[in-house]
Formats: C-alpha cells, structure tokens, sequence
C-alpha cells in the first residue's frame, strides 16, 4: 500500500531543504510505516567539518533510522546520505538533519526515548519504546557523552564527596557532587586517592584552589588526595556530620546484636525486631508510622538499664554538636561528650567518639562552612534506587552511566535539526 500525503510526513520529520519525502509505504500486516526520503540537487554542500562548500562525491548505502510511531505504527526513516570530497578532510558523509552521525534512532525518537528513560527503569523503557536493552543503554550512554561535551566549565564552590558500595563485598564507587547546583559532577571505580583524582579530572590546579568548602566522610585516601590537589585542604574539609552519625549508628547496631543475643539466650525478647527505632532521629521517630504500642514500648526500653540504651542516649546527644552556636562552643561540647563516651564501657561508642577526636579540627571546619552532604539526599535516593534494580550494574560503567544520566545535571538531548550550513 502507497500513502501519498508525503507532505505530512515530511512535517513529522522536520526535513528541510535539500531533504524531501521520495514516498512511503504501509504494512498494515507488519504495522510498519516506511518512509523513504531523499533531496533536491543543491548546488553544494557543506563539508561536516569545516562546512566548506563541496560538490556532491557520491552516496553511500541506504541507512535506516528508527522514528517515532505514527498512530501505534513503528515507523522507520531511509535514506542514502550523500558523501563530499573537501580538500581538507577528505571523503566524508554530510550530515543530515534529522539524526546525530552515527545514530540507528532519528534525534525526535532518541529525545523521546531520553524522557522515557528519566521516568522509569530500562527494562520498562524497552517495553514502551519496543527496542532493546542495549538499544535502550546505548541509548543514555550517548545522551550522558552528549551531556558531559556540553556541561559548562563551572567549579563548584561547595563539593561533596561520597563513597558507595555498590554490591556486598569490597566493591565501592566515589562520587563528588556539587552541592550548590545539587548534582554529581562524576563518579569513579573504587574509594582510593586515584578515585578523588579521576573525578575531579576536569579541573586544574587552579580551578580546585577556589572550591570553598569539601563534605565528606572521615578516609585517609581522599584526604591525602584533597590535600595534593586542593590549595588549603585542611581549612575547606568538613567532615560531614550524617558521616559521624551513620558511624555512631553502626556503633549502636553492633551493640544491640550483641545485647539482643545475649538477652535472648536468658530468655529475654525485648530487644527483638527494634532494630530500625534506635537509629531513627528521635524527633524522626515521632513522626514515624509505628503504631503508639511500639512507640510506647520504646520509649520504656530506653528508659531500662541496657548497653543499648545508653548507646542510643549518646548517638542522640552527638547529633546536638551541631547546633551549638559557635566553633570554640562546638569544642567544648565535643569535650564534654567525649568524656561521657570514654566512660561508657561501650567499645564500639568509644572507638568513633576516638575517630572524632581525633579528627576534631575538621569536624569544627562546619561552623565556618555549614555544610553538610545532606543537599546529595535527592541523588542518594535516585542512586539508591538505581543500585536496587540489579540489571546492568554488574558492570561500573552502567552505574556510572545510570547515575549522571538521572542526577548529572546534563543537557542530555540530541540537537534536533541543526543547519546544514
Ligand atoms: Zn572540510
């Protein structure tokens, strides 16, 4: 079957001149529209390098782009692109409206196929657009590659670093963030010195002496690597304080399996599935959806004489440090809480009120700074959810493609119909 309204397809497509629509054809059967495209005779055309006038050399094969659908239809666009002869670059095909070189989709269907792929997972995205996962990871690979060609060289002022496991076991990423446009700059394999350096690979020495302020967690490799790399190192790092808190959590927890064990061993459940209400925030856990039983029940295990319930009052009392109203304030808290913890029999407690201590001076850089990681709490959802759908990320560069394709900011878009000239 021959459809003849070529003039409405060319307005589908956007073809300008010298583009036209040769003809298309239907597959009612196969659902399949054709569209066959071809042009006018210009007296030139422009070199894709230099955009030099050429004259025509020849055409290469048929190539075929896949378009959006028309009325459920997979529609697919064909053409032969023409190739110039340019006294500069040599044989080279010209480039065509309506498709990056190189590109299997038309530059509509991959900006289509982009917003797909913001709103839901890869698999789904398969589903919808009918292409396959590789087309479909292909797909934000370039659209990322796209991105980072045309990020602006900006330096952040505020950066905010972050490791991530990326499966059980000894697998981690870095990831650096920019905190005040609230996106991650790149990520890279592993947690080392190099990995800080990789990241930060777009900027020079200079551009890094005028990052103001660094949130992140308390780990040698990167702060030697910051020390290398970023003038004044010492008086930028902030050790970020939901870094200290998740310490002081992972204090408590070991505390709790241990005492819950022991407990239960004399016959004693109270500590049983209370896992999650110690390491909420207190004013947090108000607000949470357990049920005023639970709350109640609580609320009397941390008035009872346990290990754990002595570690929960010290987890909460360190989160006041930030409030306090100055840096010499904020030390002399620190000391008062320290010698409470030093005095709590508790080694896990003691060994992060330790960790603080001795990392004290860029704990306190917070008065000066002020901030923290918690503006990356968006990303870190997005990149929690990422690490949970398990397709794909056996591999790093998927993760690092799935994460700066949701949260690296970019202008991820084809061009749409660049001039030819
Ligand atoms: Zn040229």
């Amino acid at each position: 079957m021959r459809v003849h309204d070529t003039d409405l397809y060319r307005h589908l497509l956007g073809l300008e001149k010298p583009w036209t629509i040769d003809r298309v054809s239907l597959d009612v059967a196969k659902q399949r529209v054709d569209v066959f495209a071809k042009h006018e005779k210009p007296k030139s055309w422009p070199c894709p390098e230099c955009k030099t006038a050429c004259g025509l050399h020849d055409h290469d094969e048929e190539r075929t782009w896949r378009h959006l659908d028309s009325c459920g239809f997979q529609t697919h666009l064909h053409a032969r692109i023409p190739r110039v002869k340019c006294t500069e670059h040599g044989v080279r095909q010209v480039r065509v409206p309506w498709a990056e070189p190189k590109a299997r989709f038309t530059a509509l269907f991959e900006r289509f196929a982009i917003d797909v792929l913001r709103e839901t997972s890869i698999a789904g995205a398969t589903t919808i657009l009918r292409i396959t996962w590789d087309e479909a990871h292909h797909i934000m690979e370039r659209a990322v590659a796209r991105g980072m060609a045309r990020r602006p060289h900006e330096v952040p002022r505020h950066l905010g670093i972050d490791e991530k496991s990326l499966a059980k076991g000894q697998h981690y990423a870095t990831m650096v963030c920019d905190l005040e446009r609230g996106h991650v700059i790149d990520l890279a394999e592993d947690r080392t010195k190099e990995s800080v350096r990789r990241c930060l690979g777009r900027y020079s020495i200079n551009d890094l002496a005028q990052v103001e302020a660094i949130a992140m967690d308390m780990w040698e490799p990167y702060v030697l690597q910051l020390r290398a790399i970023v003038d004044n190192a010492d008086e930028k790092i902030v050790f970020d304080r939901f870094h200290i808190v998740g310490h002081m959590n992972e204090a408590l927890d070991q505390i709790r399996r241990r005492e819950n064990k022991a407990l239960r061993a004399q016959g004693d459940d109270r500590l049983v599935g209370s896992k999650h209400l110690w390491l909420y925030g207190k004013e947090n856990l108000v607000k949470s959806n357990a049920n005023l039983a639970t709350k109640f029940a609580f609320a009397e295990l941390r008035a009872a004489n346990l290990k754990t319930s002595r570690a929960w009052a010290l987890k909460e009392s360190l989160r006041d440090l930030w409030k306090q109203p100055s840096r010499a304030a904020g030390e002399r808290w620190y000391h008062r809480w320290y010698s409470w913890a030093v005095r709590s029999r508790l080694t896990p407690v003691k060994k992060v009120a330790a960790m603080v201590k001795r990392h004290l001076p860029n704990v306190l850089t917070y008065f000066k700074h002020r901030i923290t990681n918690a503006g990356s709490e968006a990303i870190n959802s997005v990149v929690q959810m990422l690490k949970k759908r398990a397709f794909g990320f056996r591999s790093f560069p998927n993760f690092r493609t799935a994460v700066l394709f949701r949260c690296g900011g970019l202008s991820l878009y084809p061009a749409t119909h660049p001039k030819l000239g």
